[in-house]
């Protein structure tokens, strides 16, 4: 490991790096491994690091986070929270659209962290950031990116986010939410209706309930998070990079002769696998 921070610290002509995150953590060995304690504490000597962090968006996140705090593993925490994950916007708004919120332990471990003074960052936010599809809804000057951004800001759980922006007009519009701490009333219908258009496709990450569905061991949620970044997020290099990268792409969904797949949520899995290898397989 030291290594391999040893060469990041060269190819980002720096002495240290403020956060170095143990990324992607969705199984909670790799935080039981003891060489990530013993590393991070000779990096913090040796100046190399300043703080331990880590990330994580899978079906597993909550186990993962409550092992990294209740053992001082972390101080600074990145996770996809959005108002999708988020069992108070549900209760509170959505009352007979069948919706339930994934990962209801995530505010909870969330507040954990803010009790010891662990740092949130949170990302995700815009729960699939199908922005264009919003526009006719836009009306009155506020925007769903601003009003997705607002409610994870009101939940007084998370300190800062990240999000993709490369254009100028996304700062622009993004800006809007900085400095708010709550949800204007404006924001609550925008969510909702991306609720209603989007609730039934989108994929709910971090939840992997269709994980053991797939015989042939398809990691159907990060098919789907791949499709993602190439579609919504338009990002068509990060979509072939994360798509490429996975050990089992989703070809064998093309042949598929009696899909098994099956997601809870009533998404349509088979379609989704199948449409996300068509748009990112030529590459992988
Ligand atoms: S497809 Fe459904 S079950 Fe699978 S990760 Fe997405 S929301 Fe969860
Ligand atoms: S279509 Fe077939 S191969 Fe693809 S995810 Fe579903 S069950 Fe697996």
């Amino acid at each position: 490991m030291m290594r391999s921070l040893d060469g990041s610290l060269r190819r980002l002509r720096t002495d240290w790096i403020d956060v170095y995150f143990n990324h992607a953590v969705n199984d909670p060995h790799r935080m039981y491994n003891p060489e990530w304690r013993e590393f991070t504490l000779r990096a913090t000597e040796a100046g190399k690091i300043r703080w331990r962090g880590m990330s994580g968006h899978g079906g597993r996140l909550v186990e993962c986070l409550d092992y990294a705090l209740d053992n001082d593993l972390v101080d600074v925490i990145l996770v996809g929270f959005n108002f999708g994950q988020d069992p108070a916007f549900y209760q509170r708004y959505t009352r007979g659209m069948d919706l339930v919120a994934i990962q209801q332990d995530l505010p909870r471990v969330l507040r954990k962290a803010r009790k010891q003074d662990v740092g949130i960052v949170a990302m995700k936010t815009l729960r699939g950031a199908k922005l264009n599809d919003m526009r006719p809804f836009e009306t009155g000057g506020v925007g769903f990116a601003e009003a997705a951004f607002r409610w994870v800001f009101s939940t007084g759980l998370v300190d800062s986010l990240i999000v993709t922006m490369n254009k100028r007009k996304q700062v622009d519009e993004y800006l809007a939410a900085s400095g708010w701490t709550a949800s204007r009333a404006a924001d609550i219908p925008l969510l909702l209706a991306y609720e209603e258009r989007h609730g039934a496709t989108q994929c709910r990450y971090g939840c992997n309930a269709c994980t053991d569905t797939c015989s042939a061991a398809v990691p159907i949620a990060e098919v789907l998070r791949a499709r993602m970044y190439a579609e919504d997020y338009g990002d068509a290099a990060l979509g072939r990079e994360t798509y490429a990268a996975l050990a089992q792409p989703a070809a064998a969904c093309a042949e598929c002769p009696a899909p098994t797949c099956a997601c809870p949520f009533g998404l349509p899995v088979a379609s989704l696998t199948r449409r996300a290898h068509g748009l990112l397989g030529r590459n992988s």
